[in-house]
């Protein structure tokens, strides 16, 4: 039986699929069996510039077709995902080891993004004033900024790339994407569908790399904006050499989320929602629970109930029927996560749930690490701080909320924090105490609707306006203020 070779993946670009000539190629790899899926090319420098020169040739036309006529092709491009979403599904999966339920969600969470952009003619407008003075008037219209790109991580490979592509491209921009070289396939169905609604040549385009071409993006005279989603040390590295050439860069970052549970919260639901927020993803979401500080008598009872939740959570291949929880997404990240479990231990912690000594259902060759609790941890130890990317949570206790909420603020990230309880007051006094982006009472996952600000705070973003909704709009435009005065 011959085996086939696995596909090497195209950039589209100019309107066309094609391979970059001189590239070196990855393996693109399913992390529930370590097989190749593909192979994904690193774009030479020529190659990002023959896209951006045809994304700023797009340009001079595409910014002058009127924002209702540019909706219509995302009208047309939320219709293509909803008819392959279950094959987008099934690719997220199978690059990226999630669920097939979670992937349907991060698709869900994506189409949103489609949907508020098509209220673009709306989300455009400006304000003015007649008669500042005698036969005056003033205006402020919105304009685009030019060739625009966003460089996207690995953990939601359709969602993350919609947090930008539509609203970039409904403001009259045009869009250049860098997925992450560990699940280039879903891009590659995403520039499918938009082909499939008759965008013109050069508004959207496809290029796959690593992080020379990142670079090259930045330092091209002919990009204007940057958006970045990745780890705080990479969104770092983005931030400054952006920041040097003078461009408009937004960098969401890392994160360590802790949840807080009061003694008055509700025990089985909290449970069911932490577990959720910590294994959920393989606790590769960049809002997922990291921490979980139990105050006062909460912590005998929900030690109890987060262990049970960790230890029978079924971990196995995302498109496995039943199965909660995939691998993670590399034999790399699971060697530097068990890592991180081992120096918390050495350091004092305590494991109540070993997901470093428990087998996954299905193939052994699969990246997995089953769920992990870890007891008295030190809240100054390294898997107290860093963040872990991976399904591990750590329990801390304080003995009132004052000193969870201290604990939370002295951390060096503000991506995400959750309080739970029943108390309107403590609620009252987390969301205006603590120092996050997104707080969530009685929520896990507080991930902002697309109509709302992705809004992390602290190492976890650098800029000001964040991505999605009207933060969307304003990054991906520029206002231009008009003085008028007419004769006679
Ligand atoms: P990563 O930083 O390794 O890579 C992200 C992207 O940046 C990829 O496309 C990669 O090719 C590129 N890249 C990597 N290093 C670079 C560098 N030095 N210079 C320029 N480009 C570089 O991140 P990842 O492992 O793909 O994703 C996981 C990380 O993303 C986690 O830290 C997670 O918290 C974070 N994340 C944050 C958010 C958020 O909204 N704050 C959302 C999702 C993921």
């Amino acid at each position: 039986m011959s085996v086939s070779a696995p596909p090497r993946l195209r950039n589209f670009i100019d309107g066309t699929w094609h391979a970059p000539a001189g590239a070196e190629y990855l393996p693109v790899v399913n992390p529930a069996t370590a097989r190749p899926l593909a192979e994904v090319p690193l774009s030479p420098r020529d190659e990002l510039h023959s896209a951006v020169v045809a994304a700023s040739r797009a340009f001079r036309q595409w910014r002058f077709v009127p924002a209702n006529d540019r909706a219509q092709f995302l009208y047309r491009f939320k219709a293509g995902l909803e008819s392959r979403l279950d094959e987008l599904a099934r690719t997220i999966t199978d690059e990226c080891g999630k669920t097939l339920a979670e992937a349907t969600a991060e698709i869900r969470r994506g189409i949103e993004n489609v949907e508020v952009a098509c209220g673009i003619p709306s989300l455009l407008q400006g304000w003015n004033n007649e008669q500042i003075t005698p036969g005056i008037d003033e205006h402020c219209f919105r304009q685009p900024v030019g060739v625009v790109t966003a460089i996207t991580p690995f953990n939601f490979p359709v969602m993350i790339p919609l947090w930008f592509l539509p609203y970039a491209i409904a403001c009259g921009n045009c869009f250049i994407l860098k997925p992450s070289e560990k699940v280039p396939r879903s891009s590659v169905l995403l520039f499918e569908l938009l082909e499939q609604t008759g965008l013109p040549a050069g508004v959207a385009q496809l290029l796959h790399g690593g992080r020379e071409v990142v670079e090259g993006l930045i330092d091209h005279p002919g990009v204007a904006a940057v958006s970045f989603v990745g780890s705080t040390a990479a969104a770092r590295q983005v931030y400054a050499r952006g920041a040097a050439h003078g461009k408009r860069v937004q960098c969401q970052g890392g994160a360590k989320n802790p949840v807080v549970i009061l003694p008055d919260a509700e025990l089985d639901q909290t449970t069911q929602i932490v577990a959720d927020s910590a294994f959920g993803c393989a606790g590769q979401r960049c809002l997922a629970a990291s921490l979980a500080i139990t105050v006062g008598e909460a912590r005998q009872p929900f030690r109890e109930a987060i262990s049970a939740a960790a230890h029978t959570r079924r971990v196995g291949y995302g498109a496995a029927a039943g199965v909660q929880m995939g691998p993670v997404i590399s034999a790399h990240s699971r060697e530097r996560i068990t890592g991180l479990i081992d120096a918390g231990c050495r350091a004092g912690a305590r494991p109540l749930v070993d997901g470093r000594t428990r087998r996954a259902e299905g193939d052994d060759e699969g990246f997995f690490l089953c769920p992990t609790v870890l007891d008295e941890v030190d809240p100054t130890a390294e898997i107290a701080r860093t963040e872990v990317f991976g399904p591990v949570l750590s329990l801390l206790h304080a003995d009132d909320l004052g000193e969870a909420i201290a604990l939370i603020n002295q951390a060096e990230y503000g991506n995400m924090a959750s309080l739970f309880t029943r108390s309107g007051g403590a609620a009252r006094r987390f969301r205006a105490e603590v120092e996050a982006g997104n707080i969530g009472i009685n929520i896990g996952v507080a991930a902002p609707m697309a109509y709302f600000p992705f809004s992390g705070a602290k190492a976890s973003f650098l800029g000001d306006l964040h991505a999605q909704g009207r933060h969307g709009v304003e990054f991906y435009t520029q206002t231009k203020v008009v003085v008028e005065r007419w004769p006679g």
